[in-house]
Parts: structure tokens; C-alpha cells; sequence
């Protein structure tokens, strides 16, 4: 088959957080299994340039209409990784991606809107005809609209469009000028069984469009899955993934090992598998020397995270202390596009500076995160709801235990070590329920319980991680399926 992903984000070289993985993760998947794909992109001024290998401008005259005007793009060409990328470069209209960040503009539904129109502009002008379009969160929403409405009458009617939702939070609620802009009439799709937002009756939702619109809509995880039709985590789609429940699934996303493997990895300071686990403890003295902290007999508690209120920012402040007062070095590697929650951790910080068992790391650096999954003993991720995560995923291919809240995509791979119905050979962490103080208490302090005093019980569950397969294996088998499907 042939797969064009049209997305906002791609790791290594456009990442705010797992979105980027997935794109990276199951388009190598894809490829492997001997599929084409093709990735188109905006062309940001903060990519990783350094991570696109043969990069070139391939197209110089791409003409995109917006606004009842045209703009001019140019579309550069590049490896990352292995895989064909293409970035759209518009030329003199609102530097919209020059803008030294991925998002957190006001006008970011325009931006996403034109780059929409323009991926699709591009298809049609190259003579790109995919079996598979697969588009990815509300910046993308618009694709399979424009799509059905515009492209299809120009020759674009064979690609079929899967959807994928990464975060019900952000469903890009916008007025109808983003509709006009586009170059679609609102007066179309002010309805609830298109585009109008189910709550805000003068509001236009671009990723209600997308499920609408695609031919088949994903979500990252079982149970988040189940959670956005059933409860408030749906943030108001529920009705319309009921309506559309015949087209919709959750498929587990997988971790690209190429990527994150302590076997290979060259970010850490030791590698180490299954049968080597001994050498974990080299990469724990590396990232005590490297983050100044004391080298003694306790277990390093860590967070990855972005700093968002949807990360348990609350509980993450609060293990900070409980971990340091029972036993613990405590480290965090994250940053937050609110300055609010970015100055809080800055204090914390500061107030802990002269800490020998504490580093908080306010900033977004993917190498030392190698480190710290390498190098950590407990890997904690308190969200308040979560609709995969990857953190976990990674920690536990690393030997790290994760300690996280009961939901989402952390249910569907977490096994409690006391409470899991299932055998001890399969529980791998620690999981609570209650998203306070008191629920994050009742996994971290038996985990911390279980360190000191049962470290081969301990080991067990860091050894029964590190078994897991959670490689793109068999979601890259689910979505080649939902792909012949939606074909037929
Ligand atoms: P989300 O997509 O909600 O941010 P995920 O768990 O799905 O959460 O993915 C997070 C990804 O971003 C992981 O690859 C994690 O290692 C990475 N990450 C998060 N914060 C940072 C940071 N400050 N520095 C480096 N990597 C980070």
C-alpha cells in the first residue's frame, strides 16, 4: 500500500510530545512491512534540522488558495531516519511557522487549517494518489473534510482516510472564518452532524470534522477508547463517537525500539539487556555525576513529562517531597508552554538547590532523557487521565518500574504487583486510583516499601518490564488491517 501521514509532529525533528513517536514509530513499522509512506509536514523554523539527512527544495510552485487568495509554498524534501518527508515552506503569508515554537499562538487554527488545505494542494499537484491518507489529531481534522468536499471532485477519489486521535483535549474549536478560509461554505457544516461543536452552538470543531469525515477513526488505547465515549474525558465528543462507533477503535500505540533499546542506545552511558541488568547501575552512577547528585543507597524516582495539568502536575510537586522525606533522589526532566507552572518548578527548584538527592530539570532534552530512563529506578506518572503514554512503555523497556495512576493507556499497561489480576510473572509496577496525595502515597510508598526490603522481589518486576514486547510489532499488524479494510 501506499501511506501518505499528513501530522503536525515527527520525531526526532518536530516533537512536543508522543504524537511525534507514533508518527515516527508506525511509519518505520509501515515500511518494514513493505509499505511506501511518505510524510508531509510544516516546514517549522525550530525543527531539528541537524536529524534530516539530504535535505532539498523538491518544489517550488506550490500555489495554495486560502483566503480567496494564493499563496505561495515551497515543499522541501528530506530523510529522517529512513523515512520520505516533506515539509510545506508558505512564503510571506503571517510567518506561520516561523515562529520559534510548534504551537501556543493565537492564530494556531489558522495555521493548521492552511497547512490542511496545502498538504492536500501538494498531493494534487505532485500527482499523489495513496491508497491510505492517515491524519493525526485536530490540526489535521480538516484533511478528510476538504478532502470529500473539494479534492475528491478533482481527481483525488482514491485515498481512504484513517484518523487518529492522540488527545481529546485539544479539539481546535474555531469561528467560521477557518471554515471560509479554507475555501468551504460554514452555512454547510453548521450542523451537529458535521462540523458545529456539540456544546458551543457558534463554534466549529475541526476535530469533530475529522471523525465525521474519515473512513475509520483511531484512538491510542483500549481503554482511553472506552473513556472518551463513556466519560467527561470525551471533553464533549462522546455523542459523536457514539453516532460513529461503527468506525471507531482503540489500537495500543507501540514504542519504535530502534529508538529506545538499552541494548543499543547511544545516549546512555551503558548498555545492558535482560541477561546484563547489572550494568543498569553504571547508567544510575552516570546520571548521579552528571546531575550532581549524592551517591548512596537509595532508589532514583524520575519524571519525564511536559508539565501540564493533565500530567498530575499537583501530585508530581507533591512525590517531590514525600519521595525525598522517605528515602529517595528524586528527578524531573520537563517544561511547560504555561509560565505559570514553569515558574512554580522553577521555585521548587531553587528552594532544593542545595539538595544532594534532588535535580529538577526544567527543559525539553531528548538525549538526557535516554539517560534517565537508563539510569532510574521508578519512572512515576500520576496523569489525570492519559490516552496511551509512552513513558511508561520506554521505562520499562529500560528496567525501570512505573508508578501511575489508574487510566487510560497506563491501565492497559500497568500490572500492580499486589493487586493485578494476573500472575506474578506479568505484573511489572505500581498503579492507585485516587488522583490526590493520598492515592499517589499508596502505590509510591509500596513501591518504595518493596525496594528496600524485597530487592529480589523488586528486580522481579523490573525483569518482567523489560519482557514485554511493546514494539510497533503488533499495532503495525492492527492498523495495516484497519487499512485494507477501509479499503475494500
Ligand atoms: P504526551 O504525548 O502526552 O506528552 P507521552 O507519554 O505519550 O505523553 O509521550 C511523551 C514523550 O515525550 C516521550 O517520548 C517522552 O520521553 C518525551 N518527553 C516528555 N517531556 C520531555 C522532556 N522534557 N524532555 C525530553 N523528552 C520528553
Amino acid at each position: 500500500m501506499f501511506i501518505v501521514m499528513i501530522t503536525p509532529e515527527c520525531a526526532p525533528v518536530a516533537k512536543v510530545g508522543g504524537l511525534a513517536d507514533v508518527v515516527q514509530g508506525l511509519s518505520r513499522e509501515l515500511q518494514m512491512r513493505g509499505h511506501a509512506v511518505e510524510i508531509i509536514l510544516p516546514f517549522y523554523d525550530c525543527m531539528r534540522f541537524d536529524r534530516i539527512w539530504g535535505f532539498q527544495k523538491t518544489y517550488s510552485d506550490l500555489w495554495v488558495p486560502f483566503h480567496d487568495q494564493h499563496f505561495h509554498c515551497d515543499v522541501y524534501f528530506g530523510f529522517v531516519d529512513g523515512l520520505k518527508c516533506f515539509f510545506i515552506k508558505p512564503h510571506s503569508y503571517n510567518n506561520l511557522f516561523n515562529r520559534g515554537k510548534f504551537y501556543g499562538d493565537n492564530d494556531d487554527r489558522e495555521r493548521f487549517a492552511f497547512f490542511s488545505r496545502a498538504a492536500l494542494e501538494f498531493m494534487l499537484k505532485s500527482n499523489k494518489h495513496p491508497d491510505i491518507i492517515h491524519c493525526h489529531d485536530w490540526q489535521t481534522g480538516l484533511v478528510p473534510v476538504l478532502l470529500c468536499d473539494i479534492y475528491k471532485n478533482m481527481g483525488m477519489s482514491h485515498p481512504r482516510v484513517c484518523y487518529t486521535l492522540h488527545n481529546l483535549k485539544h479539539q481546535g474549536l474555531c469561528g467560521e472564518h477557518i471554515i471560509r478560509q479554507v475555501g468551504l461554505d460554514p452555512s454547510n457544516y453548521r450542523n451537529h452532524h458535521r462540523l458545529l461543536d456539540n456544546h458551543n452552538q457558534s463554534a466549529f470543531n475541526l476535530m469533530k470534522g475529522g471523525i465525521v469525515y474519515s473512513n475509520f477513526v483511531t484512538t491510542v488505547s483500549p481503554k482511553y477508547a472506552w473513556e472518551i465515549k463513556y466519560s467527561e474525558v470525551g471533553y464533549g465528543l462522546q455523542d459523536t463517537l457514539h453516532v460513529h462507533e461503527g468506525k471507531f477503535g482503540g489500537v495500543l500505540n507501540g514504542v519504535d525500539y530502534n529508538v529506545w533499546n538499552p541494548e543499543t542506545d547511544p545516549h546512555i552511558a551503558c548498555r545492558f539487556s535482560i541477561d546484563t541488568i547489572d550494568d543498569k547501575y553504571k547508567n544510575k552512577e552516570a546520571l548521579r555525576h552528571r546531575l550532581l547528585l549524592e551517591d548512596n543507597f537509595k532508589p532514583i524516582v524520575a519524571v519525564v513529562s511536559r508539565l501540564d495539568h493533565q500530567k498530575g502536575v499537583h501530585l508530581i510537586r507533591h512525590a517531590i517531597s514525600y519521595a525525598l522525606a522517605n528515602g529517595c533522589q528524586f528527578v524531573l526532566l520537563g517544561s511547560s508552554p504555561d509560565p505559570a507552572i514553569n515558574n512554580d518548578f522553577w521555585q521548587i527548584k531553587h528552594s532544593l538547590n542545595d539538595n544532594p538527592d534532588c535535580h529538577l530539570e526544567i527543559s525539553y532534552n531528548e538525549e538526557l532523557a535516554h539517560l534517565i530512563y537508563a539510569g532510574s529506578d521508578m519512572i512515576l506518572i500520576p496523569s489525570a487521565f492519559e490516552p496511551c503514554g509512552l513513558t511508561q512503555l520506554i521505562a520499562m523497556k529500560y528496567g525501570t518500574v512505573p508508578v501511575v495512576r489508574n487510566t487510560g493507556g497506563l491501565a492497559c499497561t500497568v500490572f500492580d504487583a499486589d493487586y493485578a489480576n494476573k500472575p506474578y510473572h506479568e505484573r511489572n509496577g505500581y498503579l492507585f486510583n485516587d488522583l490526590n496525595n493520598e492515592g499517589l502515597e499508596s502505590a509510591l510508598s509500596r513501591a518504595i516499601g518493596m525496594w528496600y526490603n524485597y530487592p529480589e522481589h523488586f528486580r522481579g518486576l523490573m525483569l518482567n518490564g523489560m519482557r514485554y514486547d511493546y514494539s510497533w510489532n503488533h499495532p503495525g499488524r492492527d492498523y495495516t488491517k484497519i487499512y485494507e479494510y477501509i479499503r475494500e
